[in-house]
């Protein structure tokens, strides 16, 4: 899923300005006209989503969804006839096409007779991720998993787990309403700026509103997480990394460090530029540590020490790899590394 584990020891002095989580299906205020709803989600390692309600006019508009689960839906249903009550869903947004953001957007929509607004590219790349389901693993993954240097007992679970994203999405709706990188939104009485950023997911959309000083991050920017930044078999050559680093530098430029950040897990926080800088700085380390350790070429799955600290089980055994792809590739693209592929298709990375 969309997450690589906690990083424990961020040493960035971030304020987090409210106790307590809201229980699933009810509500904290965070800002005028901003509720925080949490959804639950099924990962021991990351057992929640935060969504958010702002108040718009008569309605809501909702942004994000949590994931398709028979949950998710009771949560919504609580949230909707409770804390929610007495005005209609009137538009739902999603910052990205990760299922526990855009899982029950097809869903409520559909209950509510209202549209998706998200960007062009998160909209088309879920549609292409969720069309997989039912279809049998491609030779163009197995390849790539291969040349990582999987052995066949983890292509077969590649194999068998293929096409699982769609399981967690409710069948989207049809159209979408487009959101443009800079666009101007008006929610009720606010108006909020389209921050878009690259590198977690395709076109990831973040709001900012500047007369609220509230930025509703996405997975962009965590405050307690490192968001999973991965090479798929579908653009082996991708280098997702660096568009990741100049997005978190862009948000850097673009939004104040006075925000309160309202993150989709972990808690809402102050203190955005210490993170922006935390989460850069982390990322340079790692690469430098990948780096070093190239003197004697590697495959992908050899430099896992050097970014995770953790064992990487089975279950990772995917995103530990897409993400280690995307330092080497990152690094390829610095022309500091190379890569060559031996004659059983494996690549071997090397420092030049
Ligand atoms: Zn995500």
């Amino acid at each position: 899923m969309p997450l690589a584990a906690t990083e424990p020891g961020a040493g960035e002095a971030l304020i987090y300005p409210f106790g307590v989580a809201p229980a699933a299906g009810q509500a904290v205020e965070v800002a005028p006209g901003i509720l925080w709803l949490r959804m639950r989600l099924p990962m021991p390692a990351l057992n929640h989503i935060n969504v958010w309600a702002l108040q718009d006019g008569e309605g809501w508009t909702l942004v994000d969804t949590g994931m398709q689960l028979r949950d998710t839906a009771a949560d919504w249903q609580n949230a909707l006839a409770g804390t929610l009550a007495g005005r209609p869903v009137l538009r739902v947004i999603c910052t990205h096409m990760h299922p526990d953001h855009i899982g029950m957007a097809g869903w409520l929509t559909r209950q509510h007779d209202c549209r998706l607004w998200t960007t062009r590219l998160e909209y088309v790349t879920c549609r292409m991720l969720v069309a997989d389901t039912g279809r049998e693993a491609p030779s163009d993954g197995v390849r790539f998993y291969r040349g990582s240097g999987w052995d066949d007992e983890a292509l077969e679970h590649y194999k068998a787990r293929f096409g699982g994203f769609g399981k967690a999405v409710y069948t989207l709706p049809d159209s979408y309403r487009r959101i443009i990188d800079g666009e101007e939104l008006a929610i009720g009485e606010r108006r909020w700026h389209a921050v878009v950023g690259r590198g977690h997911s395709p076109e990831h959309l973040c709001l900012h509103c500047p007369e609220l000083k509230v930025l509703i991050s996405g997975d962009q920017v965590l405050p307690r997480i490192t968001s999973n930044v991965s090479v798929f078999p579908t653009e082996p050559d991708a280098n997702p990394l660096s568009e990741w680093l100049e997005s978190l530098a862009s948000i850097k430029r673009q939004v104040p460090d006075d925000v309160l950040v309202l993150p989709s897990h972990n808690e809402p926080f102050r203190g955005l530029h210490a993170r922006l800088d935390a989460l850069i700085e982390g990322h340079e380390e790692r690469l430098a540590r990948v780096h070093q350790e190239l003197a004697q070429p590697k495959r992908a799955i050899d430099v896992f020490s050097a970014l995770f600290r953790r064992r990487v089980g089975v279950e990772m055994l995917g995103m530990a790899t897409g993400e280690s792809i995307a330092h080497l590739n990152c690094l390829i693209g610095r022309g500091v590394v190379a890569g060559d592929v031996d004659a059983a298709g494996v690549v071997w990375y090397r420092r030049l």
